[in-house]
């Protein structure tokens, strides 16, 4: 039975492209008590996002005005120019309906959540297999052009480097196989068997 796990929070981070949406997905979808926590963000949507369910989009200028209003719970300039961060409002919104927040995040910022709320979070680092393997996933998405990917594996490999501040590490080399061990995991946490 799932029951309610009062101010908890999952933290899923990895390198772009290891899978780590996909495996949030699959868990979003399977259990209601559940929730994506929505960041702000400063880039341009991608074709099929829609504001306030992706990400709460927003411009540069909106977004430092937040940061001055210390509505961030952590921020980080993950692209070049491109601000990402989680407000705290979300975080508070999602306990209020009595669920546990689900954030997809960057390396830091992950680090900055769980410096923040050492008792009360899970963080679970996911892993491409390689990081060759890792580019042919980005350029088979066909989201981002070739300098995007560039930048991206580059940043890969740096934050492979960071994967043992994380309470689990998860090698996505079979995406089902990942899905269900970060279930369990997740299962085990609040206490949900
Ligand atoms: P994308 O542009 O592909 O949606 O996301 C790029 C990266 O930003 C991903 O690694 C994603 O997990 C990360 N990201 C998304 N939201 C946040 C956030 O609120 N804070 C931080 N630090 N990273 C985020």
């Amino acid at each position: 039975m799932q029951s309610h796990s009062p101010h908890k929070l999952i933290i899923i981070t990895a390198p772009s492209g290891a899978g780590k949406t996909s495996i949030t997905h699959y868990l979003l979808q399977k259990y209601p008590l559940l929730s994506f926590s929505v960041s702000a963000a400063t880039r341009n949507p991608r074709d099929g996002e829609r504001n306030g369910v992706d990400y709460y989009f927003m411009s540069a200028e909106e977004f430092q005005d937040k940061i001055r209003e210390n509505a961030f719970i952590e921020w980080e300039m993950v692209y070049e120019g491109k601000y990402y961060g989680t407000l705290r409002s979300e975080i508070e919104r999602i306990w209020e309906e009595g669920k546990t927040p689900m954030l997809d995040i960057d390396v830091k910022g992950a680090i900055h959540v769980q410096q923040q709320f050492p008792q009360q979070c899970l963080s679970i680092f996911i892993e491409p297999p390689s990081v060759d393997e890792l580019r042919r996933r980005l350029e088979s998405r066909g989201t981002d052009s070739p300098e995007n990917i560039a930048t991206r594996v580059n940043k890969a490999s740096y934050e492979i480097s960071f994967k043992h501040h994380f309470n689990v590490n998860i090698v996505n080399d079979e995406l089902q196989k990942a899905c269900l061990e970060t279930e369990t995991i997740i299962k085990q946490f609040l206490g949900w068997e």
